[in-house]
């Protein structure tokens, strides 16, 4: 029988100082592992199935002890390692995890060992703060592999601090309106503005604009973007309220983002029913944007959804559709009303042509299947003209205009008011009176 050299924590955090101040020239990394959702393997295996998986482990780690200076158990689930640069290898990591999804029965669950590694280049750094590092390397995998591995930089810290600042400042900033609504107008092929999409940013203590690139992700990633979207929702409700009784704008609809992690924390069906009450305004008039992405895991969830949503008089539109791999197959549950191309489908492939028939082919599909479609990301006029002429119905992109903050979009669809009136009086013509007329 070989005997556990596997560490406690503190043991381990003992014997790796005296590796590495017996030998501090020598270039060493840390490394430590982590199963993912080992406490829902727990939870669905039972704990008896846990501790088979952990006995697995450490029968493995000791066989193979040659290859690690010292290595050590964090936690329940988590291993460390201490090993020099040239031993390192992930081959035997591949074989834990491929053992260990051998002791599940279930098609459905695959162990996934997440590895962070840190190389040490300062010998004498605390190695609680190494593993510290090694964790952040964790914290930034996004992969779903057997075994995914991820090296310590300075940029990961640079970025986990940055999400920190994000997470600290966000609910402060909330309560003090610093996120605003942004809108961006939708035009249908007459090039009237129809509609726009309500997008959020963040007006930060000096006075710069946040786009959500800097700040969505974060959001989700830590549960918080909730609280984001209700807030973006609720100003929604509250400007088409406003627009009831303006002339110019009594027809517009607002279309608003929901993100994947809502479905978790809210009742998104009750949450819009009592905005469009508490404002009095037409559920016809606040758009519903689902991301493709959401769809991938949770399809029934989101029919159930739909289907409440659509009898309590809310239009649908599937965002960034062509974004992700099952874009097609998600299409034959979900039934939506508005198919939103993403913008990716606009960018220039090597091969034009080909490019243009999936277009063209998915407008297509989508009529058939009783859909309008939208085109975000227009940027030119030939792109307009070309997703005209086949057949797009609404178009949206910085070729009519950016988003722009709610003031500003007065004077956006002002503007074009006054362009379309002047066009019948044949003033000097605009790229978009040119899109009204190519086709
Ligand atoms: P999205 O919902 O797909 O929104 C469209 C994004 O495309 C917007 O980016 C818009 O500014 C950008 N865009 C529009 N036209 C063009 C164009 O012609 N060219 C290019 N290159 N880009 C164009 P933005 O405002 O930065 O928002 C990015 C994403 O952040 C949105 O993508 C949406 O997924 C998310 N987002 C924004 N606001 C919210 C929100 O309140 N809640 C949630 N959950 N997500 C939001
Ligand atoms: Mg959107
Ligand atoms: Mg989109």
């Amino acid at each position: 029988m070989v005997m556990s050299k596997l560490n406690s924590m503190n043991a381990f955090v003992e014997k790796a100082r005296d590796v590495l101040s017996s030998d501090p020239g020598r270039r060493y990394v840390l490394a430590r592992t982590n199963i993912r959702d080992f406490k829902l393997l727990n939870h669905v295996f039972g704990f008896q199935k846990g501790n088979e998986i952990l006995k697995c482990i450490e029968g493995i780690l000791n066989k193979n002890s040659d290859a690690f200076e010292v290595y050590g158990q964090l936690h329940i689930d988590q291993f460390v390692f201490l090993m020099t640069k040239e031993k390192f290898s992930t081959s035997l990591f591949r074989q834990m995890a491929s053992e260990c999804s051998g002791l599940i029965e279930s098609p459905c669950f695959r162990i996934h060992i997440q590895m962070g590694v840190y190389e040490i280049v300062d010998s004498n750094m605390e190695i609680l703060s190494m593993c510290d590092r090694a964790y952040l390397a964790i914290k930034s995998i996004k992969i779903d592999e057997p075994l995914a591995v991820a090296w310590y930089s300075d940029s990961i810290m640079e970025r986990c601090l940055y999400s920190k600042k994000i997470i600290s400042e966000f609910d402060y900033a909330l309560q003090s309106k610093r996120f605003l609504m942004y809108l961006q107008p939708q035009a249908n092929t007459k090039g009237e503005i129809m509609s726009a999409e309500a997008l959020a940013r963040w007006l930060m203590e000096d006075g710069t604009i946040l786009s959500p690139s800097h700040f969505i992700s974060i959001l989700e990633d830590s549960d918080l973007i909730w609280k984001l979207d209700l807030y973006m929702w609720e100003e929604a409700a509250k400007l088409l309220s406003k627009w009831k009784h303006d002339g110019d704008k009594k027809n517009l609809s607002i279309s608003v983002n929901i993100s994947p992690k809502d479905l978790y924390y809210l009742d998104i069906e009750k949450e819009l029913v009592d905005l469009v009450r508490k404002y009095d305004i037409s559920p016809d008039k606040m758009n519903v944007e689902i991301t493709e992405s959401s769809f991938v895991n949770n399809s029934d969830l989101y029919v159930d959804l739909i289907a409440k949503l659509h009898k309590a008089g809310f239009a649908i539109e599937i965002d960034d559709f062509g974004s992700g791999y099952s874009s097609l197959n998600l299409l034959k549950n979900i039934h939506a009303d508005i198919l939103k191309l993403d913008m990716a489908f606009l960018q220039k492939g090597e091969d034009l042509i080909r490019s243009e028939i999936i277009i063209d082919s998915v407008i297509e599909m989508a009529k058939r299947l009783d859909m309008q479609v939208i085109s975000e990301g227009v940027e030119t006029q030939e792109q307009a003209v070309f997703l005209k002429s086949n057949g797009c119905d609404f178009f949206q992109g910085f070729y009519f205009s950016r988003p722009v903050a709610v003031d500003k979009f007065d004077t956006v669809l002002k503007a074009y008011n006054l362009e379309r009136t002047n066009a019948h009086h044949k003033r000097p013509k605009s790229l978009r009176d040119l899109v009204k007329e190519a086709v």
